[in-house]
């Protein structure tokens, strides 16, 4: 066993930084290190960030996204376009695409996808609850913004057979070249899917 360099304190605090998606046992100790040098003016503002984050953040009990408000920001904002749900499987993917602008509407979070190998099935999805939204009057598309894996599209699959019934649009990102892409550097599978799904110029 190495030899604790500091008290338990900071040993503690090193070994919770290092449990951060990012951070191994090294950057946790620069991490724990700037901190403490940092202590009034990063620390204390951290420290009570964390605190009041912990004790205000709710589950939108409508989308699945995390807020301070419930339902959240997004499912109340009316300046949204009501009739479109993007369907995505974690709160990450839901961040990403609204810091990219890239649609004004509503979201669903899965809270996962399908994935049989480790145990994830519909009942651990919040699958029920999009089905239920997808057949409110105002909603008119559903934008299936999932993983390209086989998970990702076994979930879409599922989802859109599931809305058989429904009287609404199924969409599914493009999938293809990257913007920025050299042809030359994709892969056999994004070659072939962008190919096959040519838009016309
Ligand atoms: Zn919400």
């Amino acid at each position: 066993m190495p030899t604790a360099v500091a008290g338990p304190e900071i040993e503690r605090l090193i070994q919770l930084l290092a449990r951060l998606p990012g951070l191994g046992p090294r950057s946790a100790r620069r991490a724990a290190l700037h901190l403490i040098k940092k202590r009034e003016l990063l620390m204390a503002p951290l420290a009570s960030a964390l605190q009041t984050a912990m004790e205000k953040i709710e589950i939108c009990k409508t989308c699945g996204n995390i807020d301070t408000q419930n339902p959240c920001t997004v499912c109340t904002d009316a300046r949204r376009d009501q009739s479109i749900i993007v369907v995505v499987a974690d709160v990450a993917d839901l961040w990403a695409l609204e810091r990219a602008h890239a649609v004004n509407a509503r979201y669903h979070v899965l809270g996962g996808t399908l994935s049989p190998l480790d145990g994830v099935g519909p009942q651990d999805l919040a699958i029920d609850a999009l089905i239920s939204r997808a057949h409110e009057p105002q909603v008119k598309e559903l934008i299936l913004a999932l993983n390209a894996t086989v998970d990702g599209q076994t979930t879409a699959h599922y989802i859109t057979e599931l809305l058989h019934e429904a009287n609404v649009k199924v969409t599914r990102l493009a999938h293809g070249v990257p913007v920025g892409g050299e042809l030359d550097y994709l892969d056999e599978g994004t070659l072939s899917a962008a190919i096959k799904q040519r838009t016309l110029f």
